[in-house]
């Protein structure tokens, strides 16, 4: 039986670093997010996004995700109808999905809302990815050329850190990426020794 990992971190902590260096080492891995991206490309989605946020928000059939993005983490309440658009549908995908992996082992589903969207009950164990709030906004501001307001209000969507470790089984603190690799390996190798005793 595949045993499904679920990788999470607040956002700029690093899991899909961290997720990428799991695929590297041969797993199998899920990135939510990213399936959310494309999914909000397919027609379905679009029609809901647009019956709930308005047309405004696209230009032709291409959405404007910038302008969504500054709705929906300003207003918690927003941000709920988008999850329930979008979360049933990568929800459906990745059951598809894990069909296709089931002879691995062990899978791994990277998403930076795991616990706030309840799915973590889904997994057979948790890992979260942690570091220091400064480094965080730092990374993200660099990353996706935003304010560091903007970037705080999006870590005021989601959890804390204490929040997120509180309820998990694993913790990888991603200071220096190369000591978060080895930590990575360390986790992997205690996974594959207790998947044998299975
Ligand atoms: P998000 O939730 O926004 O998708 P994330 O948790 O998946 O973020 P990454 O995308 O892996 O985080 O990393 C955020 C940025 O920080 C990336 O540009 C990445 O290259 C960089 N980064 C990751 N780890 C480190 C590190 N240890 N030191 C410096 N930069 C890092």
């Amino acid at each position: 039986m595949t045993k499904i990992i679920g990788l999470t971190g607040g956002i700029g902590s690093g899991k899909t670093t961290i997720a990428k260096y799991f695929n590297s080492l041969g797993l199998p891995v899920y990135i939510a997010d990213d399936e959310a991206r494309k999914i909000m490309q397919t027609p379905k989605v679009i029609g809901a996004i647009k019956e709930t946020f308005g047309e405004t928000l696209f230009e032709g059939t291409i959405l404007k995700r910038d302008k969504l993005a500054e709705i929906v983490f300003k207003a918690p309440g927003k941000l709920k109808e988008l999850n329930a658009i979008v979360h049933p549908a990568v929800k459906q995908h990745f059951k598809e999905w894990l069909m296709e992996h089931k002879k691995f082992p062990i899978i791994i589903y990277e998403a930076a809302i795991l616990f706030e969207s309840g799915n973590y009950k889904d997994f057979d164990l948790i890992i979260t990815v942690t570091a220091p709030l400064e480094s965080r906004i730092q990374r993200v501001i660099e990353r996706d050329k935003i304010t560091r307001e903007q970037v705080l209000e999006r870590i005021n969507s989601q959890w804390t850190d204490e929040q997120r470790v509180s309820k998990s089984d694993y913790v990888i603190e991603n200071i220096d990426v190369e000591m978060a690799k080895r930590k990575t390996d360390e986790i992997l190798k205690i996974l594959k020794i207790k998947q044998n005793e299975c």
